[in-house]
């Protein structure tokens, strides 16, 4: 590539090793004259859970980073099963060793592990001081915070917004077992599944290497249970676990009750308000992945989101020749709209799930799962889970041409879905 002679340097901290900091390190390594280092604070990298689902939009992603390969073991499904109703159908389903697929397309030497965010300075065009743990410190143009759900660049650059995390309601138990341990339980099993009803799911699915993942979930009303949630990846018992599942078919239960003792992990999702912006300190911060929208995988698809904001960053700064400010101008204007209609879309949902307990007629059994379906990414989450977002950058230069200054310019509110 050849590089316009005004392009300027630009020294890049990614705070953060996940998805988000490991896309967007991919990403900012093919821009001109950028120097991308990521700060970790584990000692060794690892994968985010027990598994992560792909949708089409984050193979998408994964084709534009160049890693899609790595992570591709050939086969397409996405069925959703219910109890009740069946439905199938979407597509784009995939589930492997991403973090790993990821890793192996980072420059040697990018990652700097146990490197744990403590501090940050301004000193305004003369840059941002990392300071670390370990006593260790550095400056750099721009920080680009990919550090999670609590994240520290978040919580030093927005000092408001670290109280507000609150208790969404759905409580997440996960684990891994032999799939010989229940393939003899249903045929359905060995396709990767939801099966619902009003206010729980048991998701299924094969990973591979023999082994079998258990999502589950249940929602609770936060006003009741929130003093009791704090936990995140806490060891719980199986009778803990089975309680919130004793309305599913005797084979959904069979399997729940195979799970060896110890096997469960509870995880409590927390949520934040949506951000008024992504970038702060006169465009020397921006947030990626769950430090800029913390939804707690709401949606089941926020390493996908968090990659597509790495790669929108890198193609907003390579557009604006390292220009931070019109870069993060335009990073904002594409990413924050997208944010805010999964705000709306939730704050929808816990409304009428608030609406349905209150109701005085209660919905028939197949009717709440139908709606639940729906609402969970059955139907009509589209713009998320097909969302192309090389379609929506050339859509946002194309309409913009790239010299807006203003979040929102891009996008009207449903826009997305069209994309
Ligand atoms: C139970 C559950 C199930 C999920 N299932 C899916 C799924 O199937 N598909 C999907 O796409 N998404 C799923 N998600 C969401 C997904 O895991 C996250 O959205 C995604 O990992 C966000 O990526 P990230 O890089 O923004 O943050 P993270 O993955 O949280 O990574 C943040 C990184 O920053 C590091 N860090 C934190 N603080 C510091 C610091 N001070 N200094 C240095 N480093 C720091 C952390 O160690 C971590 O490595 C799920 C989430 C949950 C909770």
């Amino acid at each position: 590539m050849t590089v316009p002679k005004s392009t300027p340097s630009l020294k890049v901290a990614i705070v953060g090793g996940g998805p988000g900091g490991l896309g967007t390190a991919i990403a900012l390594q093919t821009i001109p004259n950028v120097e991308v280092t990521i700060y970790e604070q584990a000692s060794v990298l690892r994968e985010v859970g027990a598994g992560i689902s792909i949708g089409s939009n984050s193979w998408k992603v994964l084709e534009l980073l160049g890693v899609a390969d790595g992570v591709d073991t050939g086969h397409e499904t996405w069925t959703v099963l219910n109890l009740g109703l069946g439905r199938n159908g979407q597509s784009g389903q995939e589930r492997t060793k991403l973090q790993s697929a990821l890793l192996s397309a980072v420059n040697p030497g990018t990652i700097k592990l146990s490197k744990k965010l403590v501090h940050m300075e301004d000193h305004g065009p003369a840059g941002v001081t990392l300071a670390f743990k370990d006593g260790t410190t550095t400056t750099v143009d721009l920080v680009v915070g990919a550090d999670g759900i609590r994240s520290v660049v978040r919580d030093i650059a927005f000092p408001s917004y670290p109280d507000t995390l609150k208790f969404t309601g759905t409580t997440i138990w996960r684990t891994l077992l032999p799939w010989a341990a229940v393939s003899d339980l249903d045929p359905r099993f060995s396709t990767t599944a939801w099966w619902h009803t009003p206010t729980t799911h048991v998701y299924f699915s094969p990973v591979g290497e023999g082994l079998w993942e258990i999502a589950a979930r249940a929602w609770h009303d936060p006003k009741v249970h929130s003093a009791s949630k704090v936990s995140w990846g806490v060891p719980v018992t199986n009778e803990h676990v089975e309680s919130h599942f004793n309305e599913y078919l005797p084979q959904i239960r069979e399997a729940l009750s195979r799970v060896p003792s110890g096997g469960w992990r509870e995880f409590a999702a927390f949520a934040g308000p949506e951000m008024p912006t992504l970038t702060a300190w006169s465009n020397r911060i921006v947030l990626v992945g769950d430090s800029s929208h913390a939804l707690s995988g709401a949606f089941g698809s926020g390493a996908g989101f968090a990659m597509e904001d790495g790669w929108i960053l890198a193609q907003a700064l390579a557009y604006h020749s390292n220009d931070t400010s019109r870069a993060l101008n335009l990073f904002n204007a594409i990413r924050l709209p997208y944010y805010a209609k999964m705000y709306k879309h939730l704050a929808d949902q816990t409304a009428q799930r608030a609406k349905n307990l209150e109701n005085t007629r209660v919905p028939a059994f197949d009717e709440q799962v139908k709606s639940k379906v729906i609402s969970d990414g059955g139907g009509g989450l589209d713009w998320i889970y097909h969302n192309n977002i090389e379609h929506v950058w050339n859509s946002a230069i194309e309409k913009g041409n790239g010299e807006l200054s203003k979040p929102g310019a891009i996008y009207s509110s449903n826009q997305s879905a069209s994309l």
